[in-house]
């Protein structure tokens, strides 16, 4: 822009390395509405790329609560929720999330980003620890930066490594104590050892802070949830956070637990306290949206047939499917460029698959984040299975030819 402007050259600079390493990234402008089949550049693709697990991104009913959301509450909420912008539906839609994972109290977000900065911060200053898994969502581990700087410990432990995290809690001599993990890892697609992160809670007398964003609405009998799905009762030291932009199709987030945890958030979570509440039309529409996520339980029912169907599939891929029973289904590729190379293989044959690549993923476990969504059919599945077979030949015919 500005020529001789060092800053901004260095910026570019920065830029063209991250582009040899494989590592540029690229937004995809999309012509149509979320959904199974969208439209990017004119050309009609078959997508496994949003987090739109059970299809509610564009339904029809969704959308029209939305409309007519708008249409009796406004379009914003014109002030924080303690300056006057509690509208009644959100006051309805906190009380139909609390219903719904059977904790006693929710509070609705604007983001699941926000809800995770708002936590940590909150209840962990000086003199207290936070334990959490070394794959936890960039929002979870930038709240605990933020309780950091408040004056907590932060430790880091090996992924699902419930050993190692006992012994780290068996040396802490912290007032307060707060385990904190993702319920359904984001990347990888498996679930944390709930039960047994309950028991430690339980042991050590611990807060537990479970981010639900991939769980909610997919797992456990009215998609309540990883702890529904686990048979794990909650008490008053869980924490749940879901989102609200992922199954449940439209946006925001909420945290849920006791009266006391959530009334403290309402008085000292500054993620919370000094931002504009969320258009009301937005809550109207979850409401509805939850109900139907509550309700359909066949949405679900058809994920979980096409989960087996992709796996049954892609047996005999030189590519491996990481351990996950949920909607995302990471391919394994391993190196940067080859797995950008089988996205962008996939792309030419009208399949977006998008390459995960350092840092949302550790170094050499580049891989195809495929996500199922309730809008898929099984002919979905066994197209992209039918594209990756023929890509595993190909690449091996050439590797067979090298010398
Ligand atoms: C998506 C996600 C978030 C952030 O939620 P948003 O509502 O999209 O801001 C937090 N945690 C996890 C594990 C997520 O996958």
């Amino acid at each position: 822009m500005s020529a001789g402007f060092a800053p901004e050259a260095t910026l570019a600079r920065e830029l063209a390395t991250l582009a040899q390493q494989g590592l540029a990234r690229q937004r995809r402008e999309l012509g149509t509405a979320c959904g199974a089949h969208v439209d990017v550049d004119g050309r009609r693709l078959l997508a496994f790329a949003s987090n739109d697990y059970l299809g509610l991104a564009n339904d029809a009913r969704i959308v029209a609560a939305l409309a007519e959301g708008a249409r009796q509450w406004g379009a914003g909420a014109g002030a924080s929720h303690l300056l006057g912008g509690h509208l009644h539906p959100h006051q309805a839609l906190e009380e139909a999330l609390a219903a719904l994972v059977g904790l006693p109290r929710a509070l609705t977000f604007s983001t699941g980003f926000m809800a995770n900065l708002a936590v940590l911060p909150t209840l962990a200053g000086r003199g207290a620890a936070i334990f959490a898994d070394r794959l936890n969502h960039a929002s979870l581990i930038d709240g605990a930066l933020l309780a950091k700087a408040h004056g907590a410990q932060v430790r880091r432990y090996p992924h699902n490594n419930v050993a190692a995290l006992a012994r780290m809690l068996a040396a802490s001599t912290a007032a307060c104590k707060i385990i904190v993990s993702d319920a359904v890892f984001s990347m990888d697609g498996d679930l944390a050892p709930v039960a047994e992160l309950y028991a430690l809670a339980v042991q050590h007398d611990c807060w537990l802070l479970l981010d639900d964003a991939h769980g909610f609405g997919v797992l456990g009998e009215n998609g309540a949830g990883t702890c529904a799905h686990l048979g794990i009762a909650p008490d008053a030291r869980l924490i749940l956070m879901g989102t609200l932009g992922k199954a449940a199709g439209v946006g925001g987030a909420f945290v849920a637990g006791s009266e006391a945890l959530i009334e403290t958030l309402i008085h000292r979570a500054r993620s919370y306290i000094f931002t504009t509440a969320a258009p009301p039309a937005l809550a109207a529409a979850l409401c509805v949206a939850v109900n139907i996520l509550a309700d359909e339980e066949e949405r679900r029912a058809h994920l979980r047939a096409l989960i087996a169907r992709l796996k049954a599939r892609l047996k005999g891929l030189p590519w491996q499917l990481l351990p996950s029973d949920t909607a995302i289904q990471p391919l394994l590729v391993g190196e940067n460029h080859a797995a950008l190379a089988l996205s962008q293989a996939l792309w030419q044959d009208g399949i977006w698959a998008p390459a995960i690549r350092p840092p949302t993923v550790p170094a050499g476990t580049a891989r195809l984040r495929i996500s199922l969504s309730a809008a898929h059919s099984l002919d979905d599945v066994d197209r992209l299975a039918d594209a990756l077979a023929r890509h595993a030949e190909t690449q091996f015919s050439n590797q067979e030819k090298q010398p």
